[in-house]
């Protein structure tokens, strides 16, 4: 026989437990019972469930303590139930369940009171995942799994209003690949997509944790880098313009390679976001007027 604690195990099981006596009286309940109903054990050992406690209800709402009460029938007849519940939970709204209650026995065979099982039925599982979703759906750009425009915005104003709070420097630089419409019109559209996806993938694997690359449209990127002083940031734009540079572009036929120009920019502390933009917008332009694969700095 295996040696374990089973008190342990019951105590730490994913499904909220109690236990009462034959008078329903809660001398049991587990952690899980503590999570799914806001009630701790102290709060409720020694009291009865109807003592407003779980003052479980079905479906029409009726109170089932009293009469109907799975755990009392259990008790009465030794036979093991599941039912579909609604319980009150300690801040008041009703959480559904999933409950089964089986009768406790001595070694006689004497039942001695009641268990009874009960896990969340909500969706609320579900809900979080939907919602996780939705974020992803509203700020990830689809094509290169980068943080999409939108995002970027959000992460600019945030940054913003942190160093006007006397917190952290930080710098933009935007940055786009040259003669990507060549490149389009060459290779066709499918591959130009292969082009975006792969540089994306640079770009986001030579990303700190802080910082972000995203995609700001076409074939146009943005970064947003915490904590740089001018030296940093040049260096942050000189690794990417070279990694992008050696950034192998695998196709059925051949590898390719592309370049990108880029613009950058601490921000200062009269910016507001529409002249940060404007500035590595333009350091970006002649980067292109320059020559391309390259970077301007101010
Ligand atoms: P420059 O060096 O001056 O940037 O030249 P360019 O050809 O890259 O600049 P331009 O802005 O004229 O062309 C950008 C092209 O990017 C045009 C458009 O067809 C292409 N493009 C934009 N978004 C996508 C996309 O999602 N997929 C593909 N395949 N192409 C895109
Ligand atoms: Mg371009
Ligand atoms: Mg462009």
């Amino acid at each position: 026989m295996l040696e374990f604690n089973l008190n342990d195990l019951i105590e730490n099981i994913y499904d909220g437990l109690y236990f009462v006596d034959p008078a329903r009286k809660i001398i049991y309940w587990n952690k899980a019972a503590e999570r799914i109903t806001g009630f701790s054990a102290e709060e409720v050992i020694g009291k009865h469930c109807w003592h407003d406690i779980l003052m479980h209800v079905d479906e029409k709402g009726e109170p089932l303590c009293k009469t109907l009460c799975p755990l009392a029938k259990t008790i009465k007849d030794a036979k093991n139930r599941a039912s579909e519940l609604f319980l009150h939970h300690k801040d008041g709204h009703r959480v559904p369940v999933w409950v089964r209650t089986t009768p406790l026995k001595d070694a006689q065979g004497l039942i001695i009171g009641g268990a009874e099982f009960f896990s969340d039925n909500s969706q609320q599982d579900a809900l979080r995942l939907k919602i996780e979703e939705l974020q992803r759906l509203a700020f990830l750009d689809n094509l290169t799994q980068l943080a999409n425009r939108r995002y970027a915005e959000l992460e600019l104003q945030s940054r913003l209003a942190e160093k006007e709070r006397g917190g952290l420097s930080f710098g933009v630089i935007l940055l786009d690949i040259d003669h990507f419409k060549q490149f389009n019109d060459r290779y066709g559209h499918d591959v130009g997509d292969q082009v975006l996806k792969t540089v994306s993938k640079t770009l986001a694997a030579n990303t700190r944790p802080f910082d972000l690359f995203g995609r700001w449209g076409g074939e146009e990127f943005i970064g947003i880098f915490r904590n740089v002083d001018r030296p940093i940031l040049q260096r942050i734009g000189e690794r990417t313009r070279v990694l992008v540079e050696r950034t192998r572009i695998k196709t059925p036929e051949e590898i390719l390679h592309v370049t990108i120009s880029l613009g950058a920019t601490l921000a200062d502390s009269q910016d507001d976001s529409h002249s940060l933009l404007k500035r590595a917008d333009t350091l970006l332009y002649e980067s292109k007027k320059g020559g391309r694969n390259r970077l301007a700095m101010d």
